[in-house]
């Protein structure tokens, strides 16, 4: 398992040095060369084939002392390796960050992290590309904050919010597989369009030029019972405001202020809270770390009977990530947005 590589290695990464002000800019990142060390036991050395974009690296950057490696997962192929369990040619998804290549000890990895290292699974004809959609983080957010927060019965009708994205066409996908009545809301006509006709939702509307309140009577003439929201703000008061008695709201994400530096205000929620007895619940995926493989396995059975699809965008190049980020913040992708690093 292990190929000798003549060394040395460099690896290159972003370092983030300015805090975002608005949309990230290239300029508030460097990217540094770095060298990397020879292999202790039980280390691998990965080569990163596919980063991710996902808009908690917007949100989440703000936390960070600057100057600071950027954050991030990646499918990487150990090209490298003394640990037998994983061995020279296998491919590994990892919290890694915006970086080309990880020298790092799969045994010893920090506990607080949001893509555990995995060894990804045999995929057969599948681009190892999915440990970082469906097969990965926003796939177990789908299944888990789906079954776990919301836990939807046959015949209920779900809402989501930012329904076209990695997160928001998985959920919708397994409500469809669970029998409930699956309704969408995204930024473009066309985003609505694929929904319906090659997801199976049963509605799917343009929140930018839709009346919410209309679309909501016409889609869930039962009220909802679940809602799945990815965007927070004012469209998620009025969906709380349409919602059946004791339903259940797992709050995913809020991407419609992760830009803003000065959060907007909303319509009040609590009355509509209290008196429909809703619960609303919160959730960050690594909760699941230690069901991870459940979620992953449940995922790529779903694939390979042909009950999940899924779509990527892919940008080209490890120099173009700010572009790839700013992407998903605009609304480009629909399905999971990744970069192919050569
Ligand atoms: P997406 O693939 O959904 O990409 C983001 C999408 O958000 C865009 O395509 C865009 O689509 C939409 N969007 C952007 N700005 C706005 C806006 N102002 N209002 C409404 N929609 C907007 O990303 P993910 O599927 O990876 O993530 C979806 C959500 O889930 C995010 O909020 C993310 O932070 C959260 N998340 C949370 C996790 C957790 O553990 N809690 C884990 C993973 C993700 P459109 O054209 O429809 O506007």
């Amino acid at each position: 398992y292990y190929s000798g590589l003549s060394r040395s290695v460099k690896a290159r990464k972003y370092v983030l040095t300015k805090y975002f002000d608005g949309e990230p800019k290239k300029t508030d990142f460097k990217i540094v060369e770095e060298e990397l060390p020879e292999l202790k036991n039980g280390e691998i050395l990965t080569e990163a084939e596919y980063l991710s974009v996902d808009p908690y690296m917007r949100a989440y950057m703000i936390g960070y002392k600057l100057p600071t490696d950027m954050i991030g997962g990646q499918v990487a192929k150990i090209i490298e390796s003394r640990n037998e369990k994983f061995p020279v040619g296998k491919y590994v998804a990892g919290s890694f960050g915006w970086r080309t290549h990880t020298v790092c000890n799969p045994s010893e990895q920090p506990k607080q992290i949001f893509l555990p290292l995995t060894l990804l699974p045999e995929l057969g004809s599948y681009p190892v590309s999915l440990g970082l959609g469906i097969l990965g983080m926003p796939g177990n957010t789908s299944y888990f904050g789906l079954k776990e927060i919301c836990k939807p019965k046959p015949g209920e009708t779900i809402v989501i919010t930012g329904a076209a994205g990695a997160v928001g066409s998985h959920v919708g996908q397994i409500g469809k597989i669970l029998g409930c009545r699956v309704v969408g809301f995204a930024g473009t006509d066309d985003k609505c369009e694929y929904l319906i006709k090659e997801l199976g939702f049963d509605h799917a509307y343009n929140y930018r030029t839709s009346n919410i309140k209309a679309a909501l009577k016409e889609a869930a003439p039962k009220r909802v019972d679940c809602y799945f929201d990815n965007v927070g703000g004012e469209i998620s008061t009025t969906i709380m405001n349409h919602m059946n008695h004791y339903g259940r709201i797992a709050v995913c994400g809020s991407i419609s202020s992760y830009n803003d530096s000065i959060l907007p205000k909303v319509t009040i929620l609590q009355p509509a809270i209290v008196f429909k007895e809703l619960k609303v619940e919160g959730f960050l995926v690594n909760r699941w770390v230690n069901r991870w493989e459940e979620g992953i396995n449940a995922n790529l059975n779903w694939l390979r009977e042909g009950k999940l699809k899924y779509q990527e965008r892919i940008y080209h190049g490890f120099d173009n990530m700010v572009e790839a980020l700013n992407g998903i913040l605009r609304g480009e992708n629909t399905g999971k947005a990744i970069v192919k690093v050569k």
